[in-house]
Formats: C-alpha cells, sequence, structure tokens
C-alpha cells in the first residue's frame, strides 16, 4: 500500500507499539514490590500491580493533553494507591519518591519488544526508508529502553515530547519531528498503538498513519484515514 516512492520517513511511537511496555511494565512492578516490600500494603503483587495500573491510566490522559506536569505524574500515581492503601500521607509522599525512581530504573533495564518490532524495523532498514521513534515518554527512561533492547542504532532520528514541552497528538510535535529531518508531513507515517495521540495527532498533522492495534484488543472506532492493523508483521507487508 505504501512504497518507499511515497514514505520517506517511518515514525514508531515506542511504547507498546516497539517496546513491549505493557509486559515490561508488570515485570518491573513486581520487582519493586519485592524490594520495597510492598505486602506492607497490598497482599498480593497482582493486587498493587492491579491499583496502580488503574491509577497510572487515569493519570496520562491528563498528561497527554497537558493538564498535568510530567513530574506530578510521576509520583502521584504512587502516591495516591499508597494512600488509598492505607498508607499515612506523608510516609506515601516520601515512598512516592523512591518508588519512581526504582521502578524507572528497573523499567529502564527490561528489554521485551513487541513481536514483530524487530523484524519490522530490520525490513524498514533494508528498505531504505528513514526511521524515527516519537514518543510522549520520558527522556531518561526511553533513551535507556532502546539501549538495553538493542534498537537504539537502528533509529535515525528520536522526537520525544521531553525535547519540546509538549506531548502528541498537539500537532506542534509532529511539526517539530518533520522540520527536524528536512522531511515533509505528506511523505512522513506514523505507526501507534494509541488512537487518540498517535492516530489522530500524526493524521492532524497531515502524516500517513498505521495504527497498530494489538491483537484487535482496542474496540474503540478507527480514526478515518488511517490503515489498522493487528499485528507488526502486517506493517511489514503495507511498507
Ligand atoms: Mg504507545
Amino acid at each position: 500500500m505504501f512504497s518507499t516512492g511515497k514514505i520517506d520517513w517511518v515514525w514508531v511511537d515506542l511504547d507498546d507499539t516497539i517496546w513491549d511496555f505493557s509486559a515490561n511494565s508488570l515485570d518491573a512492578l513486581g520487582q519493586v514490590y519485592e524490594s520495597e516490600h510492598l505486602v506492607e500494603f497490598f497482599p498480593t503483587v497482582d493486587e498493587w500491580r492491579e491499583r496502580y495500573l488503574e491509577c497510572n491510566h487515569s493519570l496520562w490522559p491528563l498528561y497527554n493533553v497537558g493538564k498535568i506536569t510530567k513530574e506530578f505524574l510521576m509520583t502521584e500515581r504512587f502516591r495516591r494507591v499508597l494512600v488509598e492503601a492505607g498508607c499515612a500521607e506523608e510516609r506515601a509522599v516520601a515512598m512516592s519518591a523512591v518508588l519512581d525512581r526504582e521502578y524507572l530504573d528497573r523499567l529502564g533495564r527490561l528489554k521485551r519488544l513487541v513481536p514483530g518490532a524487530l523484524e519490522l524495523l530490520r525490513h524498514l532498514r533494508r528498505n531504505g526508508y528513514n526511521i524515527g521513534v516519537i514518543s510522549n515518554g520520558f527522556y531518561e527512561v526511553q533513551h535507556r529502553k532502546m539501549s538495553s533492547s538493542g534498537i537504539g542504532g537502528m533509529m535515525d532520528a528520536v522526537v520525544l515530547s521531553d525535547d519540546i514541552g509538549v506531548n502528541k497528538p498537539d500537532r506542534r510535535i509532529f511539526d517539530y519531528a518533520v522540520n527536524k529531518v528536512s522531511g515533509s508531513a505528506g511523505r512522513s507515517l506514523i505507526i501507534g498503538d494509541n488512537p487518540d495521540t498517535d492516530i489522530a495527532g500524526g493524521l492532524g498533522a497531515g502524516w500517513h498513519a498505521v495504527y497498530f492495534n494489538r491483537d484487535g484488543m482496542c474496540r474503540q472506532p478507527v480514526p478515518e484515514g488511517c490503515v489498522e492493523i493487528q499485528s507488526l508483521f502486517a506493517a511489514i507487508d503495507l511498507l
């Protein structure tokens, strides 16, 4: 469907598009549960993960649209679940700073990629596409994820919301990416798993978009104008 004649730059979202955030995050949360003795507040590791993920999930959309800061998000997601589990406020504040550091440190060391990600990146390289990462994640963590999983060297450009202070879907981050590589919007493509940030944002900036709906798990209507795939192997056939 696409061809090198039509697309110069393929931009990929990182978390849960290339790097398996969901799996790696469960792993890191499990490690933190042990190291920080969270059994005091959560009887099982599953309960800890469930509470944390619920809270994190409710905060990220606010960060994506700029309603809360990165700093607030990073500690609030721990502070809130601790307080809700009966931890005293002052202790929860202190613990949230430690948990934030521990969790991100462990997360950044994990390497699991989404099935098909490596094959897709290799395919793009072999076929002459430039590859960029465009992500709302945090600078230090995103770079660590790329280097620990061994994909950093395959990227021709990395654009993070941290670099310019605006998040996908804000069109400015897409425009910034195009300008950074002296590309053009009409010859740029984004592959991402989030219809609201990656896909709506990319289409709004005049890019082509491939919506990665992993295993068809997301029931949200697909934004008009994008191509939907349920496996990254399908993206290989498109490019
Ligand atoms: Mg993502």
